[in-house]
């Protein structure tokens, strides 16, 4: 089995780590010349418009999936004429825009804080008067890692905030006061059965994931199954989705939704019985879905802009390294490490030694 990803980043990477061993090839189509999955498969350097190399993607692969949602529809709708491509189109074209996205949720009954679309200064400052302050105006599409949105507290961060998000389309959000962030992420086969994973505890700096702590026995894991179960069934979904939620008053209100393998997933490499990443390939392919139970307790760490000491890191108790081969570049994820034991005490330990090695590398 042949597998074309459109992006060839660490997320292209780990899911060629988890397919190889279950006899699968892999090719990449990436404009950057150091994609880091290259090391893994073929690399097709092209532009995503390319219709030339994509037509040579399709031709030699069963099917194409993704790493990232902000594939432009062109290209998806290009590559279906040739090959299955999962997820769906529709699923992208409702990931990528966070004004479809959150219309979504909200016809499935699914909380989400008050927003508006917003298309010009003067509708942003409408909005501004009905949602109140302060809100998180956000770019509609191509925003990730906290880029492409502002936090609005007072009235003088209004004036100008149109045109410093680019002019483009947006939406304002009500700001959440939320009590922690949550992610559950699911996997739906061919065959519409769903597996879900526990849910993990998040924690984002500056808009980025840093840590994830995989819960047991979560009290909101059955709301977050249904909520997940509603929009995949929706979509018709096939493969891996992340749905990112706020802890609010004993509840969950949708933030988003990543129509892929996720970082809040990494943990489950080495902590779960069957990694998101292998689940993504078992469930486009046709394979019946690994499970998704938790090997004991499990924390996973971010490295942000450089990889601390591999030695030290490995001297840790069963700290599972993993550094995606990126040049170093401010503010880029290059590598992760999940740390696993029997008891959460045990992790914290392990997240210390981590956290020393990560002080002493800047
Ligand atoms: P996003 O790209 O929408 O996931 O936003 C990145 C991070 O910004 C989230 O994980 C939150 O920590 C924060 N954030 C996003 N939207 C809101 C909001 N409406 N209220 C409060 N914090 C938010």
């Amino acid at each position: 089995m042949k597998i074309g990803v459109i992006g060839g980043g660490q997320l292209g990477r780990m899911l060629a780590l988890a397919g190889t061993p279950l006899g699968m090839k892999f090719v990449f189509l990436d404009p950057a010349q150091d994609a880091c999955a290259a090391a893994l498969g073929e690399h097709i350097h092209a532009d995503y418009h390319d219709h030339e190399h994509l037509r040579q993607l399709a031709d030699q692969v069963d099917m194409v999936t993704f790493e990232f949602e902000s594939v432009p529809a062109d290209t998806v709708a290009f590559l279906s004429q040739f090959v299955p491509v999962y997820p769906c189109a529709e699923s992208l074209r409702i990931a990528r825009d966070r004004l479809l996205e959150k219309n979504l949720f909200r016809s499935l009954d699914i909380p989400v804080a008050p927003f508006a679309a917003i298309d010009s200064q003067v509708e942003l400052e409408q909005a501004v008067v009905s949602i109140g302050l302060p809100a998180v105006l956000k770019t509609r599409t191509l925003g990730y890692d906290g880029k492409g949105q502002k936090v609005l507290r007072e009235a003088s961060d209004v004036s100008d905030a149109y045109a410093e998000l680019g002019s483009v389309p947006c939406i304002l959000e009500d700001f959440v006061e939320f009590s922690g962030e949550v992610s559950l992420i699911a996997a739906r086969g061919r065959d519409g059965a769903c597996n879900f994973y526990p849910l993990v505890h998040n924690t984002h700096r500056d808009g980025v994931l840093r840590l994830s702590i995989a819960s047991a026995q979560h009290p909101l894991q059955k709301l977050a199954e249904q909520y997940t179960a509603g929009v995949l069934e929706h979509l018709d979904y096939v493969g891996v989705l992340a749905f990112e939620f706020f802890e609010v008053d004993g509840g969950l209100t949708a933030n988003e939704i990543a129509p892929r393998v996720h970082n809040s997933g990494h943990w489950t490499i080495e902590a779960a019985e069957c990694s998101q990443f292998e689940n993504h390939l078992r469930a486009i392919t046709g394979l019946p879905l690994g499970s998704t139970e938790k090997l004991g307790e499990s924390a996973m760490v971010n490295f942000i802009g450089s990889v601390p000491d591999i030695a030290g890191l490995a001297a840790i108790d069963d700290c599972h390294v993993h550094a995606y081969g990126k040049a170093f570049k401010e503010g880029r994820k290059v590598g992760h490490a999940t740390v696993r034991s029997t008891s959460a005490q045990a992790v914290q330990r392990q997240l210390g030694e981590i956290r020393a090695l990560m002080a002493a590398d800047k």
